[in-house]
């Protein structure tokens, strides 16, 4: 036995148990347990809906898994003893919340809809930068910005020329050239563009030589020497950024970037179930079919806008145990059938793989992974792993 096993953990685990397929069920009591002392009602909920899952509809698993994920995340921190790096974590997603409340409610739905051009011609950004930073009590920043819009706002009419002052200063930020440079590495300043499919790719074209020359835009362009990775993917302030533009369409049913966009279903004649309605298809032909393993991407986007990383990842390795190798870069198939059709789709890769990478940064992260890979208690089909066939291959 090598030195690591004979680690133990909490609840009377050893880290040898972890990889011992016969003590998992053991974990998995200890879990129901754990969450029975706090909630008893929901581990009655669990344990029906593991004795027959096909009788739960989708948006009540859902609301399932979402309920447990909180539970999820304080066991296995306890299970590990990694409560307070756990909670420093979870502070940094709570710490980003204002951005995408703030960017959502007032720099969408106010600024950019209601400044008028003449008041962004009219503003002085430096200076607007400066005023605002010296109301905020301390440097220009994003997260000063949505923090002090966020207390403004408790008293509109007394701070109502700092409100106009921030309004104008979003709406340069997002709408000019000038702003869209200065705010280019932030989120807050960004608001989803519109699709041109015939220009996925941003390009620049120059004519002056007698014949069109392209070129992509800086953005597009890393250095390049031998075969390191160069896209570092996104921080977790661009995952929960990405996480907070979803709508959750699971609520509704409607999250096409898990189960497929489709055309409007025929009407069904009395009495007969109509067949699924086919896939819509992209402008280019491609089939608009979701994440192949129909992963539960609504749910994990709000479970990890609520702060909680574990959860998060446990809910996507129900359907998704190889999410280190997925995500970012790899598989893109729900992004094309997001319910945004006509603007940028939900980055989902971006947000997976950091919320992967999340717990990986944790102590004992791998083993976190790992571990749900083979105990995942939101698997309501396969908690545990089966019993070992026998079959030779
Ligand atoms: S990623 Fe798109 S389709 Fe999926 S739940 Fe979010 S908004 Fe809806």
């Amino acid at each position: 036995m090598s030195e690591s096993s004979s680690i133990r953990l909490a609840f009377g685990f050893s880290f040898a148990d972890l990889y011992d397929n016969s003590a998992l069920p053991r974990l998995d009591a200890a879990f129901l347990a754990f969450v029975r002392e706090i909630d008893a009602a929901l581990v009655e909920r669990l344990e029906a809906a593991r004795r027959d899952p096909s009788a739960l509809a989708p948006k009540a698993e859902s609301e399932l898994l979402i309920a447990l994920a909180p539970h999820v995340e304080d066991f296995i921190a306890r299970l590990f003893g990694i409560e307070s790096e756990l909670q420093a974590l979870a502070a940094q997603h709570h710490e980003l919340a204002p951005l995408y409340t703030v960017k959502r409610l007032f720099v969408q739905r106010r600024a950019v809809n209601k400044t008028r051009p003449e008041d962004i011609a009219a503003l002085d950004p430096a200076a607007a930068e400066a005023r605002l930073a010296a109301a905020f009590g301390v440097p220009f920043s994003e997260l000063a910005y949505a923090r002090a819009v966020t207390e403004w706002q408790k008293d509109e009419a007394a701070n109502a020329a700092l409100l106009d002052l921030a309004a104008h200063y979003a709406a340069w930020a997002v709408g000019t050239p000038q702003g869209k440079a200065k705010h280019k590495a932030g989120v807050l300043f960004k608001t989803p563009t519109k699709l041109d499919f015939m220009r996925l790719v941003p390009l620049h074209t120059d004519t002056a030589a007698g014949y069109p020359q392209h070129t992509l835009e800086d953005a597009h362009l890393r250095h390049r020497e031998g075969f390191a990775l160069t896209d570092q993917g996104t921080d977790l302030n661009g995952a929960l950024d990405q996480a907070n533009y979803c709508i959750w369409c699971h609520e509704q049913g409607k999250d096409s970037c898990s189960k497929g966009l489709r055309e409007k279903a025929a009407k069904a004649e009395p009495g007969v179930v109509a067949p699924p309605a086919a896939f819509k298809k992209t402008v280019f032909g491609v089939t608009m079919a979701g994440c192949p393993l129909e992963e539960k991407i609504s749910e994990f986007h709000m479970v990890k806008t609520r702060g909680q990383p574990l959860g998060a990842l446990a809910v996507i390795t129900v359907d998704n145990a190889m999410v280190a190798a997925t995500g970012h870069r790899i598989c893109n198939d729900c992004m094309k059938s997001c319910i945004y059709q006509k603007q940028e789709p939900v980055n989902i890769p971006q947000a997976e793989t950091r919320t992967v990478k999340d717990v990986l940064e944790l102590p004992w992260g791998f083993e976190i992974y790992s571990l749900l890979t083979r105990w995942n208690p939101l698997n309501l089909r396969r908690p545990v792993p089966r019993a070992a066939s026998g079959s030779a291959c």
